[in-house]
């Protein structure tokens, strides 16, 4: 995970690197760093924790300087201390390098270079790169470029780098190899970044590296584009969409918040231009060009992590249902290393916000040596598994900030669902009827959220109130909406460290059951048509054992208002969807929880947004 920033050009570096920084601290927060060339030396400041720790300890010295690089780290390898900050220099302190990824055979290299005299101070992975720099720089006396191309050629694993010299005092150089780079060009200066948000404010003119390739950037405007095989490239320049208001909280207390509110409209263009609802049709433009092989194919296997897992759970339900088509949900991480059976007919989606996620995209890697038609559901435009897919469908739910998942799982799940109606109407699994009905059910859903958040954020916050000392938590839903539980279980935990549990609401009695007593608060999702008397039934049972209900259900719903002693009301919706609209109040609900607690609600503990390791 980690970010990283680099600035060379006429400007100060050490505000654009701070600024830049601060929009990178959603990948990982144990410390920061920031290394300038200044007065002909390298001037380094690190500091354990925060990037506004690092901004106090700096303010005590002078920083200044026109080429810098800067890293905010999620700790791999190494306690998140001050010593294992990055940048790491090498020993005369003439080169400094900050990585994102790790260096799977630093153990060996660490070794070797040690054995030849080099003395490391850090326990990363990374401080290895810069060593190796160093001695390839000594031995083969070539370029900066040169040295660095030859020491990634010697490294396994993953990085995106930035490297400056002394000795080149006035080119930097970048690298990519599984963790994402942007190269932002402006007018005689160049922005190296782990994503475009530090870049926005200054150019919109972008390249996205690819995998094994690099970057020499000069002061004097020019720079060359070449892979580690010394193969030079020609670049494509790309104009930015993002804008700056999109990464900026606009006046909510944290991101996180404003993106909960945003899910109107965050469905809304999630949707947009895909639904014909007067026709009932569906407009998926991605997948068209491989329609026979999806609608052939037996088993579609959705690969993912975290929220997303809960997306491709719920995908799971929506894609059995509506299109008739065997689903398989697999944590990435555990189906890319368990030898599972694949077929070349099969399908493999891979959703992702962020689009970088490593284990994610080793599993399509995987399933691609196979022969499988791999497609993406992502958020961010040309991130790596968009990339790396055949074809897709982006979530187009705008940049999201605060690290627990909100706006861009109920996207996920919107546009999961136009997918498994392309299919269900292309295969005929469904009458037209029956798809337009769901399909104007979807184009309603940005007003029956924005009436949720209307009418029960006071409820939510008495709630929270109420239950915010809780040690523990159940959430329960049936069918469509286990998997929201899933995810209502999952938004706790992550942000206010309480310990909670989703379970489907059966299953209770075969072990949960035992936990509940007076204390244990238990949300149930009570929204769902088809079984609702089962739902009752399961609430009955964790109040006869005292357990406080906090039950989602629609309006009106007399026998369970009778029932649970807190009812949070959402509007009715068809089945499939119920979850969306369940979602945004557990979305709430943890948020006042966790503020309540005093959690920083942005960037939970332990936490980063962007998992680019694995
Ligand atoms: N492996 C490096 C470290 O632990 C970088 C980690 C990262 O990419 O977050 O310092």
């Amino acid at each position: 995970m980690c970010g990283i920033v680099a600035y060379i050009g006429p400007k100060e570096a050490y505000p654009i690197l701070v600024k830049g920084l601060k929009r990178l601290e959603y990948r990982g927060y144990d410390s920061a760093g920031i290394a300038l060339i200044q007065n002909n030396e390298i001037r380094l400041v690190k500091q354990k924790g925060k990037v506004s720790d690092l901004e106090l300890l700096a303010s005590e010295t002078s920083v200044v300087g026109s080429i810098g690089i800067g890293h905010t780290r999620w700790a791999t390898h190494g306690e998140p201390n001050q010593v294992n900050a990055h940048p790491h220099l090498n020993s005369d302190e003439s080169i400094a390098v900050i990585h994102n990824g790790i260096i799977e055979n630093y153990a060996a290299l660490k070794e070797e270079l040690q054995k030849r005299g080099y003395i490391f101070k850090s326990d990363t992975d990374t401080e290895v790169l810069v060593h190796l720099i160093d001695e390839i720089l000594k031995i083969e006396k070539c370029s900066l470029k040169d040295a660095v191309r030859l020491a990634l050629n010697e490294v396994s694993g993953a990085y995106a780098i930035a490297v400056i010299s002394l000795k080149e005092p006035n080119t930097m150089i970048g690298a990519r190899k599984g963790s994402p780079l942007i190269l932002g060009i402006g007018e005689n200066e160049f922005f190296i970044a782990s994503d475009a948000t530090p870049v926005v404010e200054y150019t919109k003119k972008v390249i996205y590296l690819k995998d094994e390739e690099m970057v020499e950037l000069n002061r004097d405007g020019s720079f060359e584009i070449l892979t580690i095989h010394n193969e030079a490239i020609s670049p494509k320049i790309q104009e930015l969409e993002l804008k700056l208001e999109m990464i900026e909280k606009g006046g909510y207390e944290h991101f996180m918040l404003k993106e909960i509110f945003e899910q109107p409209k965050s469905i809304f263009d999630s949707i947009r231009g895909r639904i014909d609802s007067n026709e009932g049709t569906i407009k998926l433009g991605g997948l068209e060009e491989y329609k026979t092989r999806i609608l052939n194919a037996k088993r579609i296997i959705i690969v993912s992590c975290g929220t997303s897992w809960h997306a491709g759970l719920l995908a799971e339900y929506l894609f059995e249902d509506l299109a008739r088509v065997n689903v398989e949900v697999e944590y990435a991480s555990e189906f890319r290393y368990r030898n599972p059976v694949i077929d070349s007919d099969d399908i493999v989606i891979a959703i992702s916000q962020s689009g970088e996620t490593a284990d994610t995209l080793a599993a399509i890697e995987m399933a691609k040596q196979k022969g499988c038609l791999i497609l993406g559901v992502c958020n961010v435009v040309g991130s790596s598994i968009p990339r790396a897919s055949h074809a897709g469908c982006y979530t187009h739910a705008g940049p999201e900030i605060g690290v627990a998942s909100t706006k861009a799982f109920t996207a996920q799940v919107s546009v999961l669902t136009l997918m498994a109606l392309w299919i269900a109407e292309r295969k005929g699994t469904m009458t037209p009827s029956e798809i337009k009905q769901i399909l104007i059910e979807l184009e309603n859903i940005p007003s029956k959220i924005e009436k949720t958040l209307e009418n029960s954020v006071d409820q939510i916050k008495d709630i929270a109130k109420k239950f915010y000392e809780s040690r523990n938590f159940l959430y329960l839903g049936r069918g469509y909406n286990f998997p929201a539980a899933l995810e209502g279980a999952l938004k706790l935990k992550e942000i206010s460290y309480i310990h909670a549990e989703g379970y489907p609401a059966a299953e209770m009695k075969h072990g949960p059951i035992a936990l509940i007593d007076e204390e244990m608060p238990v949300v149930v999702l009570a929204n769902n048509d088809s079984i609702h008397e089962k739902i009752i039934n399961n609430i009955q049972e964790v109040v006869a054992r005292k357990g406080q209900v906090i039950a989602i259900t629609t309006a009106n719903d007399v026998e369970i208002n009778k029932l649970a002693k807190h009812i949070i009301e959402v509007p009715e919706t068809v089945e499939c969807l119920s979850p969306i609209l369940a979602s945004v109040p557990l979305q709430l609900l943890s948020y006042y929880i966790a503020l309540m607690r005093g959690c920083n609600v942005d960037q939970p503990r332990n936490l980063a947004k962007s998992v680019t390791v694995e």
